[in-house]
């Protein structure tokens, strides 16, 4: 199976791809934690992508695509989380996956409102060491600011300051947002409430996506 995850920058599509992921067994592809990985190690993709993150605004199309070719097992059972954003990376998904005989079953779209978004983002923290992702209200670590996973202290993600946010939403709403009637018109996107609380969410998400595995 392979699916994508569709939605505003904070919806949570993160941290529901990490849980069902493991549940199903399938592989989590992140475009937004592979080049936060690529800028941390300086590699020549960190280097151009720094300046486009930085500012909220995309990457350009063709390094996504080169990075989605690379890291994409050849026999497929992917979540993508935050690829595609936009219509160009959308048309070099679908001939990728049929160049290797494979398809998408479905394009979760994670609906939930900007001021939600705003809040979700706002106190958002992250492990710079091991990547684990917090909330300060919603889902806390254990002890204050500190990873549960590795005990390194968490810090907010410099996108995540409000002026860049901002910019994420606009973006987002101009050049990720066509892809909803996109796949509409496709027959395969499937509109998921992601107001709820992130154990509500999931539940709805997996009746969702065992519904279409049987
Ligand atoms: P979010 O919290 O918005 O889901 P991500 O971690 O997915 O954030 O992305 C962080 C940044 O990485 C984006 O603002 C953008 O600069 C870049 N990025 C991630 N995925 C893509 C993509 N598919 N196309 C272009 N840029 C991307
Ligand atoms: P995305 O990958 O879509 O940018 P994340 O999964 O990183 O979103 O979630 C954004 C922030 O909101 C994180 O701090 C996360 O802990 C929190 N969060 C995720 N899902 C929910 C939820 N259903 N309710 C409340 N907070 C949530
Ligand atoms: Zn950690």
């Amino acid at each position: 199976m392979n699916l994508v995850f569709l939605g505003p920058p904070g919806a949570g599509k993160g941290t529901q791809a990490k849980k069902l992921a493991q549940e199903l067994g399938l592989v989590h592809i992140s475009t937004g934690d592979l080049l936060r990985s690529a800028v941390k190690n300086q590699t020549p993709l960190g280097r151009k992508a720094k300046e486009y993150m930085d500012r909220g605004e995309l990457v350009p199309d063709e390094l996504i695509i080169a990075l989605i070719e690379e890291v994409m097992p050849e026999g497929g059972g992917v979540i993508f989380d935050g690829f595609p954003r936009t219509i160009a990376q959308a048309e070099a998904l679908e001939r990728m996956l049929e160049r290797k005989g494979l398809h998408l079953d479905m394009v979760i779209f994670f609906d939930v409102d900007d001021d939600v978004v705003v809040e979700r983002l706002s106190g958002r923290r992250v492990c710079p060491n091991c990547g684990a992702v917090y909330h300060i209200k919603y889902n806390p670590p254990k002890e204050d600011e500190i990873c549960d996973r590795c005990g390194t202290r968490l810090i907010q993600r410099e996108d995540d300051r409000e002026e860049v946010v901002r910019n994420r939403l606009a973006v987002y709403r101009e050049q990720t947002a066509p892809l909803i009637e996109y796949y509409e018109r496709k027959g395969i996107l499937i509109k998921l409430d992601a107001s709820k609380d992130i154990g509500e969410v999931y539940s709805e998400l997996l009746r969702l996506v065992n519904e279409e595995r049987n």
